[in-house]
């Protein structure tokens, strides 16, 4: 722990060992202050916000991911495929609260043809000229290479043409194969997400990268997700941020009551304490991608606020009807948090909010905690 404490003041970058150690460690308390230390370098008291929204244009999808809740097969009862007229409504709705972002992921459909994308995301740009598009995982651009005959290259081309101007970073799970093979059902493996996102930083784009966390790896697999993305960093510069999100064991009894996360038998759920611990080693680990995200719908909104001392320095979002999680939760988060909700949630861990766009400039700032707030009773966050 003191060689791991030392390295860290000393701005040594740590190994795959000193990631597995970390993570041996049940000193909570030491290793938030370690990873309070590297956040407050290189991201002083700040923590980051946008103003966003999720649209998931299909639930349909070819693949049959082991973990995932939100796929439906064709026919089932609620399968859905929105026209590009219902996407743009819903994305209209949240302009009159300031949306600077538009997250779009989908299932893999295996009948909507490829120019059904770049024509949504010409139909939405038209729509919200001043929102960004931030859309399409690794995985559907490589199922958008099968179902076009097209090369990513070229995919990517024409969708920046129609206003795309980041991807999304889901698809990456855990990269480590022994552990993939068992939950992932869709063919994009590490080869090809590293791929995509590297043409895509190529092409001048920033982008997340996210770790699907607390089923059935261990945290060495962690450190392995870590360490490989750290080194594609090191090649490329184009990750803004990382993002551990944990995975969620609980089904929801959706309309039709099946259970579609097939290793809910076999898993739980990272405990809160787990969950720091992993924001803590990743922002220690991961000495060159700037930001750490905690996507407050899957970690509920106390653990989130909690992250923010363990090396997590940006809060997405004002999210609203998130449908991959919720199908699966059972925290009973809200579906939306508004910008009020945020900067209250911010200020009351001891911060100083700032809302940023999709690459990740500060577009507003906010005055810091208000210290009188403390003689009044605090709200209690569920
Ligand atoms: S995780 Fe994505 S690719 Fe896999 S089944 Fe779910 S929607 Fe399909």
């Amino acid at each position: 722990m003191q060689e791991i404490d030392d390295k860290v003041k000393a701005g040594e970058r740590l190994s795959r060992q000193d990631g597995e150690d970390l993570y041996a460690t049940d000193d909570l308390a030491w290793l938030g202050e370690l990873a309070h230390h590297k956040r407050t370098e290189m991201n002083g008291d700040v923590t980051l916000f946008n103003i966003n929204r999720h649209l998931n244009l299909t639930n349909v999808c070819s693949a049959s991911c082991a973990y995932c809740s939100f796929q439906r097969k064709p026919g089932e009862t609620d399968a859905y495929t929105m026209r590009l007229e219902e996407a743009v409504r819903l994305a209209k709705e949240m302009e009159p609260s300031g949306i600077t972002e538009l997250h779009i992921v989908n299932g893999l459909h295996p009948t909507l043809p490829w120019r059904y994308y770049p024509r949504s995301i010409s139909a939405l740009k038209e729509a919200l000229p001043n929102v960004t598009i931030k859309a399409f995982t690794a995985t559907e651009i490589q199922w958008f290479e099968k179902i076009s005959g097209l090369p990513a290259s070229d995919i990517l081309d024409e969708l920046m043409a129609a206003g795309l101007e980041s991807l999304t970073g889901g698809g990456a799970e855990i990269f480590d194969w022994e552990i993939r093979k068992q939950i992932v059902d869709h063919a994009c493996h590490w080869e090809d997400w590293s791929r995509i996102h590297r043409l895509a930083h190529g092409k001048g784009m920033k982008t997340p990268s996210t770790m699907l966390y607390g089923h059935i790896e261990e945290p060495r697999h962690r450190v392995d997700h870590v360490m490989r993305l750290r080194e594609l960093q090191d090649e490329t510069g184009g990750f803004a941020v990382f993002i551990p999100l944990r995975y969620q064991h609980d089904f929801h009894d959706s309309k039709d009551g099946k259970v579609r996360n097939r290793i809910q038998p076999v898993t739980t759920m990272a405990t809160g304490a787990e969950a720091l611990k992993t924001f803590a080693v990743s922002r220690l680990m991961f000495d060159n991608v700037p930001h750490v995200k905690n996507f407050w719908v899957m970690h509920g909104l106390t653990t989130a606020q909690l992250s923010l001392s363990y090396g997590a320095d940006d809060l997405d979002g004002s999210v609203v009807e998130y449908k991959i999680t919720h199908d699966a939760d059972g925290f009973g988060t809200p579906t939306t948090m508004t910008r009020d909700d945020l900067l209250e949630l911010i200020r009351d861990a001891g911060f100083t909010p700032a809302e940023r766009n999709t690459r990740y400039e500060i577009v507003k700032t906010f005055d810091g905690p208000d210290r009188t707030r403390r003689d009044v009773p605090q709200p209690v966050w569920s």
